[in-house]
């Protein structure tokens, strides 16, 4: 069945329409000129997106799952470890593959709802005298949780122990939505997937690889083919593509970037951070807990809401959707049932989040919970009233 309403998933997110027309393409010949003609542009945006002068661009017919598998078998060996921690289903994702790969986890556990320890990363790190770990993974923003952890704060943990391990981040659900800052954190590999921040149909794994970490792609010995970002930088020099691109998508994501640059990253983050606020408002006003700990840990992408002992928060989820055809995320993992969740990532206005906080406010007085018809919708439209007429004041 076909709904006019926005999804509020944490990806994919809804897509813009002339998004969706530029991945309508005829069929071109992708070793031909005009390949190059949307393959570059689109490198050299996804590059400005990630705030990065150095760092070669790889875009794979794939998701962020292949953008993870992509960071591990090019740079890493069998038996080399790796520090992760785990604090959500997204971090855990990544250490399974890890482990599936061969590769040896120091796994740091870390309640769900609370973010990437930086301190005990520094630890960790420091005692590692013989610089065994050869990567630091960390997760930017845990979709499972709406939970933002501190990048800045992994890169000084690595500086502080004086450590030489690559920097591997997870920004499959910030990139492109909230800031990112590849060269100033000294990120070594970043990933993201297309139908996140880009806005655009799942299909691309969108990877950014340093300096250091294309120097470490000699030496690794994982076995890669599909994902072997070295075919794939000969055939960039090139202009081409070392098997048949996803050329619609590559085509929508050239102007996905011209989009969020034109907007301008810090307009970009400030809309994303005003929508959730809102969002936030609501929640308050509904009695309600986020499944992040404090605020500075909040996502502006996603919040993840508990709900009161004794009901299933799958249950909201499915409500929602039978009766009202919108779309919210079901808890995963640890929090399965104990949260539902509102994306608000990607081409969303603050009118259309009043929508989805008006939907969900209908779903669970209906479920019998104690939320006042209104309450939230009120509490996000005096947020973002207020937000608009400072804006404006500040125009003025
Ligand atoms: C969505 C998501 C993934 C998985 O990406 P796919 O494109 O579904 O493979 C990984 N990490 C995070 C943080 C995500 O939000």
């Amino acid at each position: 069945m076909y709904s006019q309403n926005p999804v509020f998933i944490p990806g994919p997110t809804n897509m813009p329409e002339v998004l969706r027309k530029a991945v309508d393409m005829p069929t071109l010949d992708h070793r031909s000129p005009l390949f190059a003609q949307i393959l570059r542009p689109a490198l050299a945006g996804v590059r400005k997106v990630v705030k990065s002068d150095k760092a070669e661009i790889f875009l794979f017919p794939s998701t962020g799952t292949g953008g993870w598998e992509t960071a591990l078998s090019n740079t890493l060996s069998p038996g080399d470890k790796v520090l992760a921690a785990r604090n959500g289903m997204f971090s855990h994702r990544w250490i399974d593959m890890c482990r599936r790969h061969g590769l040896v986890v120091e796994v740091v556990e870390v309640p769900w709802g609370e973010g990437v320890p930086a301190a005990r990363y520094e630890e960790i790190l420091t005692a590692d005298k013989g610089h065994a770990i050869k990567a630091v993974l960390a997760t930017h923003n845990e979709t499972a949780t709406g939970v933002r952890s501190d990048i800045a704060a992994v890169r000084r943990a690595l500086d502080a122990a004086g450590h030489p391990a690559l920097l591997f981040v997870d920004g499959v659900s910030s990139i492109a939505s909230m800031d990112f800052r590849m060269d100033e954190w000294r990120v070594d590999v970043a990933v993201t997937g297309s139908q996140k921040g880009f806005m655009l149909p799942v299909g691309l794994a969108i990877t950014a690889f340093s300096p250091a970490a294309m120097a470490a792609t000699a030496a690794a010995k994982l076995p890669r083919t599909f994902f072997d970002v070295r075919d794939m930088a000969n055939s960039y020099a090139n202009g081409g593509y070392p098997y048949t691109p996803a050329v619609g998508l590559l085509n929508a994501l050239k102007l996905s970037t011209e989009l969020l640059l034109s907007e301008g990253l810090d307009n970009v983050f400030a809309r994303h951070r005003r929508i959730a606020s809102g969002i936030r408002a609501a929640v308050g006003a509904w009695g309600l807990q986020l499944c992040a700990r404090s605020t500075d840990l909040q996502s502006d992408t996603v919040s993840a809401i508990r709900v009161p002992e004794g009901l299933d928060a799958n249950r909201i989820v499915a409500h929602a959707a039978d009766k009202y055809q919108v779309a919210f995320g079901t808890g995963l993992g640890e929090v399965a049932g104990k949260v539902f969740r509102i994306g608000h990532l990607g081409s969303l206005t603050d009118v259309m989040a009043l929508s989805g906080i008006a939907a969900a406010e209908m779903t669970m007085a209906d479920l019998g919970l104690d939320v006042r018809l209104g309450s939230g919708v009120a509490a996000a439209q005096e947020y973002y009233r207020s937000e608009h007429a400072s804006e404006m004041q500040a125009a003025a």
